[in-house]
């Protein structure tokens, strides 16, 4: 028996559907990543079934316990249910036809080969009987046990056809490729570059969940280069795609910006697993084909591709359907001050700039500095030991300065209701430039972050505004 269907979960399906006399296989990721032992393999089961899908999950979520609520999805006639924390999917083995213009399928009930033709790669194509008299029996007509042995991704038709009933399915060939760290067969890469095209038909958001797993895959550049080479990067992320190359003036070269990007989207990688910082790597050198300058005195440079590239973020999001929220803002924000460590440390740390940098990074400040260390992609390795040296007496700095200021969740110490109360005026303009001169001073270290002195301090502002005191007012009247 295969090994794969030793799991609890589908010996209690197996009974279900035997039960009922309904002919049913596994199928999908879960055949494969069980395949491939890959540790955090898939969650979710698909269950291929002669006949109708819907009713089948119905009856088997019945045999399976009381009380399972089966969510019905007609359009697409399958039905799920969550059972032992595995989300279970039905669906009726079917035939697929397609238009050329539109995603909606004609669809007819099939044989179980019929199904695994319209799926999109041979490691995914792979069912394996779950019925009691059949149980473990592999249907794998098209070779999908060689191809994961030899780590191969490959349609299970003529890639044309696969491709060009489903264009998503290029964008899955390089987000497997990125995951499993497999190599897509020469013939079915040569397709996804001929129908490249045809993605423009795909939603922006089916796009982008491809996308986003691509950038959570363990090794993203992989799957970047791929997107480049097909000329689907082009197509859809017109921005990263102008990143790459090389110009050279007077001897003088920079570096292909595509390649340091997504090299630093891999340094990032290694690291974390937080999607927005993945991101922000990707992102935080968007800018530089608009800023790019030569000058024979200094060489090349990217003046203000921080904050350009910060204000294209909005766009970007917006384009793939991705949430135009806090999260976008933290991708702005990581982007804007992704040079800011390093300028800090070329020079000598001063208290202030620290502060500053504190002050705007705030709780992102830890995630700044992994993002600055992840952008050191110098192949020498003195500089780059120079640079993380330099990186770690920052990191102490910062500590150092956070136990003394607190700064990284600065609140003012006297904020405009005191002022307000305070003077006994009206909100109006002298608030604002009263808390900026608090503010100021305690970044430049003039005065500790702290009441006592920020209110002599708004005291002193206040009069030198032209503002009293209500209490001493109250008393003059007296
Ligand atoms: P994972 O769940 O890890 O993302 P998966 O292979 O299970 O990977 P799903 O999107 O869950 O991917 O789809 C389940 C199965 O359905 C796939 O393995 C594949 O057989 C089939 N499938 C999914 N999307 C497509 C598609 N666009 N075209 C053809 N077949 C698809
Ligand atoms: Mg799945």
């Amino acid at each position: 028996m295969n090994i794969c269907l030793n799991d609890k979960i589908i010996s209690a399906l197996s009974e279900a559907v035997s039960s009922e006399n309904i002919k049913a296989w596994v199928t999908g990721g879960y055949v494969r990543d069980c395949l491939l032992k890959r540790e955090h393999g898939a969650r979710d089961v698909d269950i291929v079934v002669l006949g109708d899908g819907i009713e089948s999950a119905r009856k088997s979520a019945r045999k399976l316990g009381p009380g399972i609520r089966v969510s019905v999805f007609r359009n697409f006639g399958t039905a799920m249910f969550r059972y032992n924390d595995f989300d279970i999917e039905f669906v009726g083995a079917r035939k697929e036809s397609y238009s050329r213009d539109s995603r909606k399928p004609v669809v007819e009930a099939g044989t179980i080969e019929d199904d695994q033709k319209r799926r999109d790669f041979t490691i995914n194509a792979l069912a394996i009987s779950i019925n009691r008299e059949t149980f473990g029996e592999f249907s794998d007509p098209f070779g999908g046990i060689n191809d994961l042995k030899n780590k191969i991704i490959r349609t299970p038709l003529d890639p044309d056809v696969t491709f060009s009933d489903d264009p998503l399915r290029m964008m899955r060939a390089v987000r497997f490729a990125a995951q499993l760290n497999f190599t897509i067969d020469p013939v079915t890469l040569k397709s996804i570059a001929k129908n490249a095209e045809r993605i423009n038909i795909v939603s922006a958001e089916r796009i982008a969940g491809e996308f986003n797993r691509i950038i959570m895959s363990d090794h993203p550049s992989k799957g970047f280069v791929l997107l480049e080479k097909t000329g689907l990067l082009k197509l859809i992320f017109p921005e990263l795609d102008n990143l790459k190359g090389v110009e050279k003036k007077e001897g003088k070269a920079h570096k292909d910006n595509f390649l340091h990007s997504v090299k630093v989207l891999d340094n990032i990688s290694s690291k974390t697993d937080n999607l927005w910082l993945r991101w922000a790597a990707l992102l935080h050198d968007i800018a530089k084909p608009q800023t790019k300058k030569y000058t024979p005195e200094t060489g090349w440079s990217f003046h203000g591709h921080e904050y350009i590239g910060s204000k294209m973020i909005p766009g970007i999001f917006k384009r793939f359907k991705l949430p135009l929220n806090e999260k976008m803002k933290y991708v702005q924000k990581l982007v804007d001050l992704h040079l800011r460590p390093m300028v800090l440390s070329q020079e000598t740390v001063t208290d202030s700039a620290v502060r500053r940098l504190l002050f705007e990074a705030g709780d992102d400040i830890d995630d700044l500095m992994l993002l600055c260390e992840a952008d050191i992609t110098s192949k020498n390795e003195v500089t780059k030991k120079r640079h993380l040296e330099n990186f770690k007496l920052v990191r102490s700095k910062l500590v150092e300065i956070e136990a003394k200021d607190a700064l990284r969740k600065f609140q003012p110490p006297v904020d405009g209701n005191e002022i307000i109360r305070t003077f006994g005026i009206k909100p109006g303009k002298e608030i604002g430039i009263i808390k900026n001169t608090i503010r100021e001073a305690i970044l430049d270290g003039i005065i500790p972050n702290e009441h006592g002195a920020a209110r002599e301090l708004m005291l002193r502002k206040g009069r030198e505004l032209g503002l009293t005191p209500a209490d001493e007012s109250s008393q003059e009247q007296i």
